[in-house]
């Protein structure tokens, strides 16, 4: 019997972690590990975001304790923001977070009592099931596949509903998939949860993260009726290269965010006033940088598809947002490679780095066996490097 708390005891190790601890050991040896595993921008914080910080941690006023909830002008920012996409709210309805990850801890805990059920879709980003079962929910998984793009229908969601339904976790553009729901999709998801009296946490931190013609679209701002009910989590993490400044934030009705507040105030008080001010001049300065950024993404995505569908026994879809691909590997299913019978996408991604040197995550870390993740968040050369050697690995497997 474990000593730790049932709860605790019950969390399990991030399986995107594992990855990433083995190809950093293997790199400390010496080896060239190309990593694919990192969901985090490769590029720098831009400089006049840095510049605020450093002129903040010379101000006194950033050295002493500000208001739970985030620095006013932050609070301000973050609403123009939000308004920007469609949904009209005040600084009141905001909360600064560490990180993205705390909105959705504070989410779930704000709305989750023992019992309650919440609708989530596989592939699914590890952090949400861990959150909800931490609180006594229980997660209810809807499977999607790409057959339709790792996007689910409104039909789907309904035969997932209960009379214990509490709560929608809708993600989009997604980790792990990139897939992106049309403006048309996330209007009928919120007009059904509307319809219920069920909650939504939407995660936006990939907002401005969308390629081609794939359009984001924020659930709340389409479905006003479902706003009341609707809380929206997001942060600077992915569209500023600011994943290690932790600044992320919390939007929804002023009852809930006040009751959030209250929680953050005894588990961590203000987020770092350093970073809220470096995170202030990223959001209201020049935007260009956010622009180039989204350039090479775009050039990665099509470069990383293109080699992995010339690769045996995979196919991948484009994704359409975030920095990820998440590419089929059923075809090297029950084949043979390097002595080694493939018998999951776990073995795919342990023979890819025993063998090949490249980190990938496996499937099963999202709930669903036979996919890779594969972050494009890293350089051209990488990418080539990186997917040749798989190449050149899975031509054998038969
Ligand atoms: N939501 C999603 C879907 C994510 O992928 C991440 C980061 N991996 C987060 C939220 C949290 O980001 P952060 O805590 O770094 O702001």
């Amino acid at each position: 019997m474990s000593r730790l708390s049932l709860r605790v005891a019950a969390i399990a190790e991030s399986a995107t972690l594992a990855v990433d601890a083995k190809a950093k050991a293997l790199q400390a040896a010496g080896k060239p590990v190309i990593g694919f595993g990192a969901g985090e921008p490769d590029f720098p914080t831009p400089d006049h975001a840095v510049a605020a910080a450093e002129a903040a941690a010379r101000d006194p006023k950033a050295h002493k304790y500000t208001p739970a909830a985030g620095l006013p002008e932050l609070r301000s920012a973050i609403a123009a923001a939000t308004s920007a996409n469609g949904l009209d709210v005040g600084a009141e309805q905001v909360i600064v977070t560490n990180g993205g990850k705390q909105a959705i801890f504070n989410t779930i805990a704000a709305l989750i009592n023992p019992g309650d059920e919440v609708i989530l879709q596989a592939p699914f980003w590890v952090t949400y099931p861990e959150v909800v079962t931490l609180f006594g929910g229980v997660p209810v998984v809807v499977m999607s596949d790409e057959s339709t793009g790792y996007r689910v229908s409104v039909a789907e969601l309904e035969a997932a509903r209960t009379p214990r339904t509490k709560m929608l976790i809708f993600v989009s553009p997604s980790n792990p998939t990139g897939a992106v729901y049309s403006p048309a999709e996330v209007k009928a998801i919120g007009e059904w949860a509307a319809e219920h009296g069920i909650w939504v946490m939407t995660d936006e931190i990939y907002q401005n993260l969308v390629y081609g013609t794939a359009e984001f679209a924020s659930l709340p701002a389409l479905v006003p009726a479902a706003a009341e009910r609707t809380i929206i989590v997001s942060g600077v993490a992915k569209t500023y290269a600011m994943t290690g400044w932790r600044v992320g934030w919390m939007v929804g009705p002023a009852d809930i965010i006040k009751g959030a507040t209250n929680l953050q105030s005894h588990m961590t008080s203000n987020v770092a006033n350093v970073s809220q001010y470096a995170a202030l001049a990223a959001m209201t300065g020049p935007q260009d940088v956010v622009a180039d950024m989204l350039a090479a993404f775009d050039r990665r995505r099509h470069l990383i598809v293109d080699l992995l569908n010339n690769t045996n026994g995979v196919t991948c879809p484009t994704p359409e947002g975030a920095f990820y691909a998440y590419p089929s590997v059923k075809g090297l299913i029950g084949k043979a490679l390097r002595g080694r019978t493939i018998d999951s996408s776990l073995t795919v991604a342990d023979i890819a780095l025993d063998e090949a040197l490249v980190a990938v995550v496996p499937g099963e870390a999202f709930g669903t066996p036979g996919y890779l993740r594969i972050s494009y968040a890293t350089s051209d050369e990488n990418i080539i490097e990186g997917i040749t050697r798989l190449q050149r690995l899975f031509a054998e497997a038969e």
